[in-house]
């Protein structure tokens, strides 16, 4: 069996940086020798962000990189400095990756976008140095924040093509040979595990540089709405294309009935798939000559409901016109799905992994650090906090 390399599954594991600790620096100077707390502040521990990318087309790049880690944040010091930020570590993943928490199963995000960011964890907020805590009757505080400790999660990324338009058609309709034609480039992939079937996609240039995404899907036909084979794997590809290409045959008996029984077989997957907008190409033109006697012969019985075309991807009729077909469709206001909100993506946090606060209290609309939200410790007490020690409260709602 041949090893794969689309890969349209991987679970990782993900980690933020902690917070830097605030310092308890007392200032010394020759002549000051009372010059009060500047301990600095810590840095924020890096965020792990989630990043769509369009020139991904697998999760392959990730399955040689499962242990992400972001940098802790650099711990405060005298003179008031803040410690350094940790970096963010970015995950690139294609347009179409879905994110579940790994152990419960949950949902977390959807990255639909290119350039689409999502901050799957968040690293750790820095402590605050003693400076901030010097008040009229305590000028010289030796206390200072520990930073927020770091967040883990074990995410599982699963990959749905979204393609713009989704090929249907039974085994030797002609769909790789129009997906070869139309496509100027073709991403790298490889065998699918398990079977011989091989997805294939392709970028199909349009004009001013604009382009859409078409895939042939195989197995969506042959039994798989039964369930038999690998089919239904690659079905979960489809569900989100804007519009379906149905080819049949020129050549074919009895071209309705042969569309038909496509439609029938999508029904009986997912009768939401019929909402979906079709066009019927009538492939392998050139078989019949080109012939517009016969032409007009055979699109009497077609289905009037959706448009139609006569293509030959070996000669190239209408193949140009299929493009502006596609894209006039796809483009069809009146008819786009509802876009994904982008703020819909933005990240529930887990409860489990929501942010930990120690000595902190976030009030309820949450502007920052005040001095009610914070609880004093001895310095002494804070050296000996470990994660026990921590409360688990429901992230507060801020940017
Ligand atoms: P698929 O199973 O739907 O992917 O079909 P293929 O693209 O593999 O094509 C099946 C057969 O039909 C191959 O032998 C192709 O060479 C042939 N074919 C595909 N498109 C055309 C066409 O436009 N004209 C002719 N004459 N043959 C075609
Ligand atoms: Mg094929």
């Amino acid at each position: 069996m041949a090893e794969s390399n689309f890969i349209d599954y991987v679970k990782i594991y993900c980690r933020s940086g902690r917070g830097g600790r605030g310092s308890t620096h007392m200032h010394r100077a020759k002549y000051i020798p009372k010059g009060g707390p500047d301990g600095g502040n810590g840095g924020r521990g890096g965020h792990i962000i989630l990043r769509g990318n369009r020139n991904y087309w697998t999760l392959l790049h990730l399955r040689y990189d499962r242990h992400i880690q972001a940098e802790h944040g650099g711990n405060g010091s005298k003179n008031k400095s803040t410690g350094h930020q940790g970096a963010d570590r970015y995950i690139e993943v294609p347009c179409g990756t879905v994110v579940y928490n790994a152990e419960t199963g949950e949902y977390i995000c959807d990255v639909t976008e290119h350039g689409q960011e999502v901050v799957l964890l968040r690293g750790g907020r820095g402590g605050l140095g003693n400076f901030n805590f010097s008040t009229p009757t305590n000028q010289a505080p030796r206390y200072a924040q520990p930073g927020e400790p770091m967040q883990e999660l074990i995410v599982i990324l699963e990959l749905k093509l979204l393609a713009d338009v989704g090929l249907v058609g039974f085994p030797n309709a002609g769909k790789s040979t129009l997906v070869n034609a139309l496509s100027s480039a073709k991403p790298k992939i490889g065998d699918y595990p398990f079977t011989t079937l091989e997805p294939s996609l392709g970028i199909v240039p349009y004009r001013d540089g604009r382009s859409f995404v078409i895939a042939d899907i195989p197995g969506i036909i042959e039994g798989a709405s039964e369930g038999r084979g690998l089919g239904l794997r690659f079905l979960r590809h489809i569900e989100r294309n804007s519009i379906l290409l149905f080819m049949v045959s020129a050549d074919t008996e009895d071209i309705r009935k042969e569309y038909d029984t496509l439609l029938n077989e999508l029904a009986q997957y997912n009768p939401e798939l019929l909402d979906k907008r079709r066009i019927l190409a009538i492939t392998k033109c050139d078989l019949i000559g080109h012939d517009t006697e016969l032409i007009s012969m055979l699109s009497e019985g077609l289905p009037t409901d959706i448009p139609t075309i006569f293509i030959s991807a070996v000669s190239g009729h209408h193949i140009q016109e299929l493009k502006d077909l596609l894209w006039t469709e796809m483009n069809n206001e009146s008819n786009k799905i509802a876009a994904i909100n982008s703020t819909d993506s933005i990240l529930r946090q887990p409860k489990d992994f929501s942010r930990l606060t120690y000595i902190y209290e976030d009030d309820e609309d949450d502007k920052g650090w005040d001095d009610e939200d914070i609880e004093y410790m001895d310095e002494e007490d804070i050296e000996d906090l470990d994660e026990d020690d921590f409360e688990y409260v429901d992230t507060p709602d801020t940017k």
